[in-house]
């Protein structure tokens, strides 16, 4: 198994809180609007127009916007309007900038608007934008993914990575003629029914409870167990023998904040699902192509019998994946009885922007420069708290990283709930103002890009230092 690069796992111990000098509007709670200045050149920080759309947007839009955590209810303040993105820079509707490590949740990792990519969408689009039929692309796309993930011999392409999760419980639980799962709590695979039970993401973001809306009937079997805790796992398939089709998880958590998972704990899984005629299914829609071209597996060297896949392989454009061993997969129609369809699934544009996205991906030096950067972002973060006195722990890999405002170690979502969250707020704020946007909540994880430059890191290093002295 490769070993774990993740950088201060277990946390600096608490030391004394440096001295305020003064306390700007963002470094208190109650702030909404954010007037300070935001460089050297003593440029206003207005959200003016930003407000002006989110207020408009609130009236139109539950809660003013298409997914939940965008909606920047646990860090305060509102959401910045975004006008352009390119590279790793984001533009908003004011005419600020700010470097970004999002990266729309995880597709931009060779940055956003590349130009190749866009080139290429524009060729593909002069044919037309959906076909309904199938086209060359997708036999292009799929050849990729087969090629790049140890697990996937025949692959699915759906639109979201919601839809690939919903798609691989139905095929887990027909192949193997049994209903209940498996899920660690903290751990988010979209918002089908039957997932949602102790999710990760917004559903944590938010403090919401299991769903309003979500039958009974729909997560009965659906057991759940603390990430990194093996015990767990074997007394639920001691308690339900013969019962379980498979065990789901995130090879390493990004969606209750970043979790790496212990290094046998991936192992043991592996073993245990094996002996008790269960599959495994890797949900790497956010690690695939992230941690390593073949996604998790092919950094820790585990092997599942279903992957789901998503944001990378779209490029920017919806698009998310389930695939397997040829057997299992086989079962899907029409190849086989179990039903799951899509109108634009498969689409060229997706194809496109995900095909050329890869082929990035495939030039020599992408993972290390990902490591790179990715470990002097998060060491220097960590090396900030320390300096200022803040309790901090964190850690990455590759193009993945996270830090919580906690003594650590955190192993799973429990421990991750120990963050002071009022002062990730704080940070998330004076952060914003300085230029850099985090996702806007301490439950997300965090990425970088090939279009990260040792510059925008330093920046950023230089403004968690700044903020961490004020909150
Ligand atoms: N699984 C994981 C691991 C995810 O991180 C996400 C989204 N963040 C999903 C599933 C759901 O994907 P989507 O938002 O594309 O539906």
């Amino acid at each position: 198994m490769a070993a774990i690069n993740g950088v201060g796992l277990s946390c600096p111990s608490k030391l004394t809180k440096s001295t305020k000098s003064q306390t700007p509007k963002w470094a208190t709670n109650a702030t909404i609007r954010m007037t300070a200045s935001v460089d050297e050149k003593k440029k206003i920080y207005t959200l003016q127009k930003s407000e002006e759309a989110f207020t408009k947007a609130k009236e139109l839009m539950p809660g003013g916007v298409n997914s939940p955590v965008r909606a920047f209810k646990s860090v305060g303040g509102q959401p910045i309007i975004i006008d352009s993105v390119k590279g790793s820079h984001m533009r908003d509707i004011d005419g600020n900038e700010y470097i970004d490590y999002v990266g729309s949740w995880g597709p931009a990792i060779i940055g956003h608007a590349d130009d190749e990519v866009l080139a290429a969408l524009a060729e593909t689009m002069k044919k037309g934008t959906s076909f309904g039929a199938p086209c060359l692309l997708e036999n292009t796309l799929a050849e990729m993914v087969i090629s790049a993930v140890p697990s996937i011999e025949m692959v699915r392409f759906v639109n979201s990575g919601t839809e690939a999760c919903m798609g691989v419980l139905r095929l887990a639980r027909a192949f193997t003629g049994r209903s209940k799962i498996i899920k660690f709590e903290g751990c988010y695979h979209g918002h089908a029914d039957a997932f949602l039970v102790k999710a990760g993401s917004g559903v944590a973001t938010l403090g919401l409870p299991d769903s309003p809306g979500v039958p009974k009937a729909a997560t009965i079997d659906t057991l759940t167990a603390p990430y990194n805790d093996i015990s767990a796992i074997e007394t639920l398939f001691e308690e339900h023998k013969g019962e379980v089709a498979a065990v789901i998880l995130e090879p390493v958590v990004g969606n209750a904040g970043y979790i790496q998972p212990n290094l046998d704990f991936l192992a043991a899984i592996r073993k245990i699902t094996i002996e008790n005629d269960a599959l495994l299914i890797f949900d790497e829609v956010m690690t695939g192509f992230r941690l390593a071209y073949g996604g998790a597996q092919e950094y820790f060297g585990i092997t599942p019998d279903l992957t789901t896949l998503g944001k990378i392989i779209g490029g920017g454009l919806p698009v998310g994946a389930y695939g397997g061993r040829r057997a299992i997969m086989e079962m899907v129609a029409p190849a086989g009885p179990m039903y799951q369809a899509g109108t634009l699934s498969g689409n060229p544009l997706a194809m496109t922007a995900g095909i050329h996205t890869l082929k990035r991906l495939q030039k020599p030096g992408t993972y290390e420069y990902l490591d790179k950067i990715t470990g002097e972002l998060t060491q220097g973060i960590l090396d900030a708290g320390k300096k200022t006195g803040h309790a901090m722990c964190g850690g990455y890999i590759r193009g993945m990283f996270g830090f919580f405002f906690a003594e650590g170690p955190v192993y799973n979502f429990s421990d991750a709930k120990k963050s002071d969250t009022e002062k990730f707020g704080r940070f998330y704020r004076g952060m914003l103002e300085e230029g850099v946007y985090f996702a806007p909540s301490q439950f997300e994880a965090g990425f970088t890009s090939l279009a990260h430059t040792q510059e925008d890191i330093q920046r950023t290093v230089d403004a968690a230092e700044k903020v961490l002295k004020q909150i």
